[in-house]
């Protein structure tokens, strides 16, 4: 565990100001890339099943809507802050950029233990949610979506509860619904297979071959199971996977769908038959040509970056490598592709599904992959180069490409 407290804000400015230094910015500009636009905070009574009632934090921020309406995730969490919120919600600023989607960023989260609350509590909870932040959201003024410990459930019971408050069936409101109220096709795995895209290119830089390549895999969430069945059908291994409780390691590889359902049945991937026990973070310093982080922040960190022994860091996860750490990746040559452009999937064809509701015309599972497929190829692409002429890391590549189309927007619009 690491001893200092890292503030996931804090490793958002350090990069943006670097970046601001590299583009030679003005110093008006870059005070306005690093506040948030608005930033709503409510309390959220709920009563619970022993009758008592509770009253939880939830937050929503708008980080910058120069490239238009804000767009991000809700996270369910008994560590969900005000600073993580704002961190989450400039990532998803820079993250849009990245894969040129005309949207800005936005964050919400609620400060809770999901995995203690009955599904009662949870969509009392919701509809809370969705009433106290309702004027705060519209189909083009804020779009939310999932986000770690949320999912289409959520998802549907925030819709029903605005569609009371608006009297209108307002599909693009929300991202990510299920399929039977307007979601799209390839949503429920779009993160992972945005993680698969972007690290094929990355396989592609050092030379290494898919079929055969050693994947490591912290986290087993809806990006972590997906990441890992993308690359074992495409004929990669994956030696090592961990959650919250624990981890599992083999060799010779594991079956993503059977890891999925020990995981259901025993809440955990820790014990799967035929793989040596290990921790969470065992995963992150597993001997492997990519691993992928796909849990929380702050995984990866100047006290543990010299344990991990990948070619290449593929972040599903927001944040899970500090700044100091990726400079100490950089230097040892292990690629890492950042958060805002492996784990963009998700929010690009949450994109393709707010398209389709506001035309009212749906397209095929075909369609929304080879659609994605262009964007994240394309986003790779942009972002390497960039590195490679600023002779940067990848993180640093796409801020630069991310920063640069929001100044040039937020130039348009006069603000500047
Ligand atoms: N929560 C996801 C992310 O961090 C998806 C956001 C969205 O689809 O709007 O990118």
């Amino acid at each position: 565990m690491s001893t200092k407290k890292i503030n996931p804000f804090e490793e958002m400015l350090k990069v943006l100001k670097r970046t601001a230094d590299l583009l030679k910015l003005d110093s008006g500009t870059y005070e306005i890339l690093s506040h948030p636009k608005e930033v709503l905070t409510v309390s959220l009574p709920v009563k619970m099943d022993n009758g008592s009632i509770k009253v939880f934090q939830g937050y929503r921020v708008h980080y910058n809507d120069a490239r238009g309406p804000t767009k991000g995730g809700i996270r369910y969490h008994p560590n969900v802050n005000l600073d993580e919120v704002k961190a989450l919600a400039a990532w998803m600023t820079w993250k849009t950029a990245v894969v040129n989607i005309p949207y800005g960023g936005a964050k919400g989260g609620i400060t809770c233990n999901p995995k203690e609350m009955s599904e009662r509590e949870l969509e009392m909870l919701t509809r809370k949610y969705a009433s106290a932040i309702a004027k705060f959201v519209g189909v083009d003024l804020d779009i939310p979506a999932p986000d770690v410990n949320t999912n289409p459930q959520t998802m549907a019971w925030f819709f029903d509860e605005y569609v009371k408050i608006k009297g209108e069936v307002l599909p693009g409101v929300i991202t990510a619904k299920p399929l039977s109220i307007g979601g799209s096709q390839g949503r429920s795995y779009a993160t992972g297979r945005g993680v698969f895209f972007t690290g094929l290119e990355a396989l592609k830089t050092k030379n290494i071959n898919v079929k055969g390549a050693k994947v490591s895999i912290q986290g087993y969430g809806n990006a972590g199971y997906y990441s890992a069945k993308f690359f074992h059908e495409a004929g990669a291994k994956i030696i090592a996977v961990s959650d919250s409780k624990g981890g599992a390691y083999s060799p010779d590889g594991m079956d993503p769908d059977k890891l999925l359902e020990f995981k259901k049945k025993t809440k955990t991937v820790k014990g799967f038959p035929g793989s040596d026990e290990t921790d969470t973070r065992a995963p992150l310093f597993t001997e492997c040509d990519i691993v992928i982080p796909a849990a929380l922040e702050d995984q990866i960190t100047s006290e543990n970056v010299d344990k991990v022994k990948a070619k290449i860091v593929l972040e599903a996860a927001n944040g899970p490598t500090t700044t100091e750490a990726t400079q100490s990746l950089f230097e040892r040559d292990i690629l890492v592709v950042p958060d805002i452009l492996a784990n963009a999937g998700g929010v690009t064809v949450s994109y393709f599904e707010w398209v389709q509701n506001r035309q009212g015309y749906y397209w095929t599972e075909e369609e929304v992959d080879e659609k994605l497929r262009k964007i994240m190829t394309q986003a790779f692409r942009d972002v390497y180069q960039t590195s490679q002429e600023y002779k940067v890391d990848m993180r640093t590549g796409a801020y630069l490409v991310a920063v640069k189309r929001v100044v040039e927007a937020m130039k348009a619009r006069g603000w500047i």
